[in-house]
């Protein structure tokens, strides 16, 4: 089955060719470990677990490769103010070291608990210091970069491609590329930092000599380091969120193929932000925001946020509330009523493999290859569950390789409430999905309907709820 994907850099959906037969390379940025990891930053980890589970899925040997932002993440985009480790330090009254361990182990907590699967290779930027040493003086050589008073620098105005990802002109992306308090030093305000000097008399706690002096990596060319070390010089895959746009994946692109003189990478897929209703974006400087753990205290299951995120495709925004958080429970608790129910159907056997000829299983597939259509796949399991023409025991093998896809835990007993067999399940989903959109008339049919078969559902302030009438 073909995979297409949203390029960034074609702005069109094309189907996936990967440099290897069979084999693709993805590399994804990963956290900036300064402080907690918020629900809107896992929304993109879940969004590109799902990308690597979909081309496992598909069939491919993927190698996906995360870097740790441990150093260089500076305050303001524009190669400005402090380290973000820095600031992380001396709120917490550590050193940046201690810092960047005990935030690297918060977010892989999260992560785990989000089912997300550890990458092949875990690369902490203060590990690679060398390679981008090196990057930086082939770019030195190769006429890209200058020195000035703090740093040196990379000269867009030599790189005619610069802007393209964010569909500028190349005068366009050099005017705003960097959205910057202006250094007047700089050639072009969209120059940015290779490596930084450490201030005469700063005792920064993280820096390196280098050929130009004591200091520290620009964050850009740690993600062009780390990623051309592990995956070449060409990578098939490179994802982030849609904030990484215009500055930080234009800038990765503009160093790494000056040095190298190759497309750096061939598809790059970026993920829609969370955002909440009243707040609007949410950051991890605007404070109030909210974490896995904070879903944990207040008693979700961490993966009913993984179906929420599942519940839109990644490239549209999605608003995070409460009523949809539990509106994702219920109805993962209900699939998991289903499969806990179809178990007992079976014997607790599922088949040996699923039915792939079977409508539904061709549509789930179908929907991941069509640029991770979550939604629609998520629909095609409820329907291959409800379908009148297959067996129990073929049924639990689509959840069983459904769920290797998904990464939901549909085998996990349901939560709280009654297991009902599928075909009242699916009035009880069909139900929700009738309030959902107001229809109210189907709705109270669907609630008297189910009644008369034995159900009771309730509306809640914390959703639907049902239980079998005693
Ligand atoms: P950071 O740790 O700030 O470098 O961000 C980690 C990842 O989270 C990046 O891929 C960002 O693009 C992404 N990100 C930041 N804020 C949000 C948000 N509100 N929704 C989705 N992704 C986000
Ligand atoms: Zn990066």
């Amino acid at each position: 089955m073909e995979l297409r994907l949203y390029n960034t850099l074609a702005r069109k959906k094309e189907a996936f060719r990967p440099i290897k037969e069979g084999e693709a390379g993805v590399y994804t940025c990963g956290p900036t470990v300064y402080f907690y990891a918020h629900i809107g930053n896992m929304r993109t980890y879940i969004f590109e677990d799902g990308l690597v589970r979909a081309l496992r899925f598909l069939g491919y040997r993927v190698r996906r490769v995360m870097n740790i932002t441990d150093v260089g993440h500076l305050v303001s985009d524009g190669d400005e103010g402090e380290d973000k480790m820095e600031v992380g330090a001396r709120r917490e009254g550590k050193s940046a070291w201690d810092i960047a361990r005990f935030y690297t182990e918060a977010f892989f907590r999260d992560y785990k608990a989000l089912n997300c699967l550890m990458p092949d290779v875990l690369c902490p930027a203060t590990e690679y210091i060398k390679e981008m040493v090196d990057l930086v003086s082939t770019l030195e050589k190769k006429g890209f970069a200058y020195r000035i008073g703090d740093g040196i620098y990379f000269d867009t105005a030599r790189f005619p491609e610069y802007g393209r990802l964010a569909g500028k002109s190349h005068i366009e992306g050099i005017k705003e590329g960097a959205r910057v308090e202006a250094n007047a030093e700089k050639r072009n305000p969209s120059d940015f930092a290779l490596w930084k000097f450490s201030a005469p008399g700063e005792r920064r706690q993280m820096e390196w000599d280098s050929p130009w002096g004591r200091g520290f990596p620009g964050w850009h060319i740690e993600c062009s380091a780390m990623a051309m070390k592990h995956l070449g010089d060409t990578i098939d895959i490179h994802c982030g969120g849609e904030d990484h746009v215009a500055v930080h994946h234009t800038n990765e692109i503009a160093q790494s193929e000056a040095a190298t003189g190759r497309p750096f990478a061939n598809y790059w897929l970026h993920g829609r932000f969370l955002v909440t209703g009243d707040a609007g974006k949410m950051s991890k400087s605007a404070g109030g925001f909210l974490t896995v753990e904070t879903l944990r205290e207040k008693g979700y299951d961490p993966l009913a946020y993984r179906y929420l995120c599942f519940s839109a495709h990644y490239r549209k925004q999605l608003e995070f509330t409460w009523e949809a958080l539990d509106a994702a429970a219920r109805t993962l608790d209900g699939l998991r009523g289903m499969v806990a129910r179809l178990s007992e159907e079976a014997g607790g056997a599922a088949a040996a493999a699923p039915d792939r000829q079977s409508a539904s299983f061709s549509r789930f597939s179908e929907a991941l290859a069509d640029d991770l259509n979550m939604p629609q796949a998520l629909a095609a399991l409820w329907d291959g569950l409800r379908a009148a023409d297959a067996g129990p025991a073929g049924k639990l093998a689509f959840a069983k390789t459904a769920d290797e896809a998904l990464g939901l835990d549909l085998f996990r007993a349901p939560a709280v409430q009654d297991v009902l067999p599928p075909e009242l399940m699916a009035m009880v989903e069909a139900r929700r999905q009738a309030r959902q959109e107001k229809d109210f008339k189907k709705s109270d049919e669907l609630r008297k309907a189910l009644l008369e078969k034995g159900v009771q559902v309730e509306d809640t302030p914390k959703g639907m709820r049902w239980k079998l009438a005693k």
